[in-house]
């Protein structure tokens, strides 16, 4: 089963081909809730300030269309890329700098299934990262496992090994980010995290 991608405006379309390849994790970190509120506040967190993140290695997404569309933000110099469409701000994922593990962290909001169909096909969240920085209390989770993360975490690991390919859709073949990303000036990420309290 694969997992359809697309912004909420089509700008940017894709997929990944095998749904299994992937692990569903809530963040709770503010680094994320920054992200989103600078992206468009009033999608994309939960009622204790999480992000719902499906995590893949950057070798399972395959975009189709992207041209003109994806951006990329860091909260900070050496900060997260955080890949988005510029026309309506749906967050795409997060990647961690060029030489690091190929990991992405797709936004749930970039996934084109409802939750019902998300839920059969990547299981709910099984794990809440950064539990200490929400903003309420968190929900409980059906069940909790860590082994599909850390499936995750060691393909991505593996895949740094290899050279990144050119169909990558983030990265070009020397590492460097296919777009310029934005970072947000220090007073504009301190007033967003202020928000928090
Ligand atoms: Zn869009
Ligand atoms: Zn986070």
């Amino acid at each position: 089963m694969n997992l359809p991608l697309s912004c909420r405006c089509g700008a940017i379309q894709g997929s990944v081909p095998d749904a299994a390849r992937t692990a569903r994790v809530m963040c709770y970190c503010r680094d994320c809730r920054t992200a989103q509120r600078w992206l468009d506040p009033t999608r994309g967190l939960d009622a204790a300030g999480g992000v719902d993140i499906i995590a893949t290695s950057q070798a399972e997404v395959q975009l189709t269309q992207w041209q003109d569309a994806l951006a990329c933000l860091q909260l900070s110099p050496k900060g997260l890329h955080r890949w988005y469409c510029k026309h309506c701000r749906t967050p795409l994922g997060n990647t961690p700098a060029a030489n690091g593990p190929r990991f992405v962290g797709l936004s749930r909001l970039a996934v084109a299934l409802d939750d019902a169909a998300l839920d059969a096909r990547v299981g709910e969240p099984r794990w809440q990262a950064f539990a200490k920085s929400a903003t309420g209390p968190l929900p409980t989770l059906a069940s909790r496992a860590l082994l599909p993360t850390l499936k995750v975490v060691g393909r991505t690991l593996l895949d740094r090994l290899r050279a990144l390919t050119p169909g990558n859709p983030f990265f070009d073949a020397q590492g460097r980010t296919r777009v310029q990303p934005h970072v947000l000036p220090r007073e504009e990420r301190a007033a967003l995290a202020a928000q928090d309290r």
